[in-house]
């Protein structure tokens, strides 16, 4: 590893950069906690593009912590149904009755980290953006860049690595704009300092980079422990009759897609005529990734623990992302 760079030189940089480049997104208008928390739990699963829908949709049913707070649940999964990791919808009711418990959202890291589902990187992102305290935020944007700009070789999936890296990023933060910097050093590791493909000539901390200077850029962040991606066959059923869809739901207290509707599998309804084939798709579920065959059936008799549903109500229904994408709509 390289000596420490110059961080004095290269926040400026930094900060300088971001007032330039900095994509107008919605929530990047308010400081307000509640709307900066959901799009923070959001983002932590999806993609900026891919997230906007999602978090415009979600504001309009629940534009307050209160009106979270006492939503249906069938109401929350359905709004969150596409976005995957449903603890954390789950997560983010109870946190919400929390805050509305306490009478608003806790002023310092450490209440905000007390909350439901807040982790090091929410209580860091609401403390800082919305409070202006002094704390870095350490996601997998700010660890790639960080790791490039240190030349780190340790393995980002270790602990020490992580705490190595935390550290680092809270020398380079800016302490009278930590809100500021926090965000420019995300949006630098989703716009320039990209996985695969680091744009260095554009990078405003080109000149403060060990691992450009050496040329291997590309190298870092050092991930040693690689999950190998399982594939899963599987083949689902549509079966419709006299405009209702035959579907079953995930049971309480059945993991994170409890209460989930899902379509039947092949395996389930051995009874069933199996008819053509409607689309093929793949979907991946951590390091799980589903060969997904959708076929029409049809059947004498829905056996127990199968519901009948019609139609006109599958939209405001929670679908888990699979079926979604069965069905042939966009998750
Ligand atoms: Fe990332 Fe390249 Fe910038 Fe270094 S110079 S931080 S590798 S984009």
């Amino acid at each position: 590893m390289f000596a420490t760079p110059d961080w004095t030189a290269a926040r400026k940089a930094l900060a300088r950069w971001y007032r330039g480049a900095q994509r107008d997104l919605p929530w990047r208008r308010t400081s307000e906690p509640y709307p900066i928390w959901v799009s923070e739990v959001m983002l932590q699963q999806t993609r900026v593009a891919a997230a906007l829908p999602y978090y415009v949709r979600f504001l309009e049913r629940f534009p307050t912590v209160e009106a979270l707070a006492e939503a249906p649940e069938q109401e929350l999964l359905s709004v969150w149904s596409g976005l995957g990791y449903y603890s954390r919808a789950r997560n983010m009711q109870k946190a919400a009755r929390q805050v509305v418990a306490l009478g608003g959202f806790p002023r310092t890291f450490e209440g905000l980290r007390a909350l439901a589902g807040i982790g090091d990187y929410t209580a860091a992102a609401l403390a800082s953006i919305c409070f202006g305290l002094p704390h870095a935020v350490l996601d997998g944007n700010v660890m790639r860049v960080l790791a490039r700009l240190l030349a780190d070789p340790g393995d980002v999936t270790s602990p020490t690595t992580r705490r190595r890296l935390a550290a680092a990023a809270q020398e380079f933060l800016h302490r009278r704009h930590p809100a500021e910097h926090n965000q420019a050093i995300m949006e630098l590791g989703a716009l320039v300092c990209l996985p695969r493909e680091p744009d260095c000539p554009r990078c405003p901390l080109r000149p403060h980079c060990h691992a450009h200077a050496e040329g291997r850029a590309r190298e870092f962040p050092v991930k040693l422990r690689k999950q190998e991606k399982v594939e899963v066959a599987l083949t689902v059923f549509v079966v419709e009759r006299a405009g209702k869809l035959l579907l079953w739901q995930r049971p309480e207290g059945g993991g994170r897609m409890a209460g989930f509707w899902e379509l039947p599998s092949a395996d389930s309804l051995p009874g069933a005529g199996a008819h053509e084939v409607l689309r093929r798709f793949r979907h991946t579920i951590t390091h799980q990734v589903h060969d997904v065959c959708v076929r029409r059936a049809s059947i004498a008799r829905a056996p127990r623990g199968f519901t009948w549903v019609a139609l006109a109500r599958l939209r405001e229904m929670p679908l888990s992302t699979i079926a979604r994408k069965a069905l042939g709509e966009r998750p």
